[in-house]
């Protein structure tokens, strides 16, 4: 950001002041759309900094000098959506590249790598990126990059950034975060080593599941102009309304960050007592194996936990029979929604892979909004009584 002393500021201040310092004509608070797409040049052999709007367009550049100020980074690449970021990465490597990539992870990035990316002969091995020693046998004489998610999704399996990333450095590999769930509010990758971060911003960044949108922050010259070179070429650019309406977003990311964060441990906590809950994967309870590092490395916990029910039977009666949580794909909005990962975001990937990571017929994600948590708690204890009513009516009869 431009104004002075930026960096002196908490972030909560950073992040609500997004855009407002930026417009000089008018002092407009709220950073104007820019609709054009394309500029008047004063002369020949000069340029007012904008050109063409896929290259550089004033309220997309506002929201990357945002995010790369936020993150730690040098530059920020708003893009189309979180895989049209992924995919502009993904062209950092050529044929015959070999990435790694943590074992549970995003549906959308797996089947990226595995249907496309492949064809054009750059491949990945999946590895538990906490296991130093499963990384370490898993690099080939090719491989280039390392993916890491952290909290994974929807497992919540927690990689201890500053060793892989410091590991990563060392084996002279790109190290790639995907930092959704966890927003620069909680967390910021690039401090602890790594040198692309990546965000589906459409979750906690945009927070209203009302806009579709990526972002990429780069660490370091020579990624960055590498970054803003394919960004151009390959065009998966996001639009001056998103863009603005993205910066809203943020605006409010500290407050509902904190909010999200208290309602899931809330009510991560109350499920972990449920007698019909067989395990609760949510990082900020201290049963979780990854608790330690994630309370090292990050400030707060994400609003998304995964549950597994005892018996696969009361999924399909739970979803049915929640009212206030909404049956549906995404998360990080400020509503609650509830997924089913083996049936929709995790489709895409293999029987074999999602029971060896545990993502089975009893699990069910939740996304926690910012309602109340007491609300929250009563809508799905509701549907769980209900579920076991039901199959205790079944049971009966049969
Ligand atoms: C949603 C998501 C993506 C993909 O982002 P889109 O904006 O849906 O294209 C990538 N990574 C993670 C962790 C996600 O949750």
């Amino acid at each position: 950001m431009s104004h002075s002393g930026s960096e002196d500021l908490k972030i909560e201040s950073r992040l609500a002041q997004i855009g407002s310092q930026e417009e000089p004509v008018t002092g407009a608070i709220s950073f104007p759309v820019y609709q054009a797409t394309a500029f008047r040049h004063p002369k020949l052999g000069q340029s007012t900094g904008f050109d063409y709007a896929r290259t550089k367009s004033p309220t997309r550049k506002v929201l990357e000098d945002a995010i790369a100020e936020l993150e730690s980074g040098d530059a920020g690449f708003a893009c189309s959506s979180g895989m049209a970021a992924l995919q502009t990465i993904f062209a950092l490597f050529s044929q015959g590249d070999h990435l790694i990539v943590s074992l549970d992870l995003y549906g959308g990035t797996y089947r990226l790598l595995e249907k496309i990316m492949s064809r054009f002969g750059v491949t990945a091995t999946y590895v538990d990126t906490n296991d130093l020693d499963a990384l370490e046998s898993n690099v080939l004489p090719n491989t280039k990059g390392i993916l890491i998610e952290t909290p994974t999704n929807p497992l919540m399996m927690i990689t201890d950034l500053a060793l892989v990333c410091g590991w990563a450095r060392k084996k002279g590999l790109i190290s790639i975060v995907d930092n959704t769930l966890l927003t620069p509010f909680f967390q910021r990758p690039i401090e602890l080593g790594a040198d692309i971060v990546i965000h589906s911003a459409t979750k906690y960044l945009g927070g209203h599941n009302d806009v579709l949108a990526g972002l990429i922050v780069t660490k370091g010259k020579e990624l960055s102009e590498q970054m803003a070179f394919l960004h151009n070429s390959i065009g998966a650019v996001l639009g001056p309304q998103d863009s603005w309406l993205l910066m809203r977003g943020m605006k409010t990311l500290a407050l509902r960050m904190e909010r999200h964060q208290h309602n899931a441990t809330v009510i991560a906590s109350y499920l972990q007592e449920h007698p019909l809950v067989e395990a609760v994967y949510y990082p900020a309870l201290p049963s979780h194996p990854g608790h330690e590092v994630q309370n090292k490395q990050s400030s707060g916990n994400t609003g998304i936990f995964s549950f597994k029910m005892k018996d696969a039977r009361y999924i399909e009666p739970i979803l049915r029979h929640i009212r206030l949580i909404a049956f549906a794909e995404s998360l990080g909005g400020v509503e609650s929604l509830m997924t089913y990962p083996a049936v929709q975001t995790h489709a895409d990937i293999p029987l074999e892979i999602r029971n060896k990571v545990g993502v089975d017929a009893k699990l069910l994600r939740y996304s926690v909004g910012i309602e109340h948590a007491d609300d929250l708690i009563a809508d799905l204890s509701r549907a769980i009584e209900l579920a076991r009513q039901e199959i205790e009516q079944a049971d009966a009869q049969s």
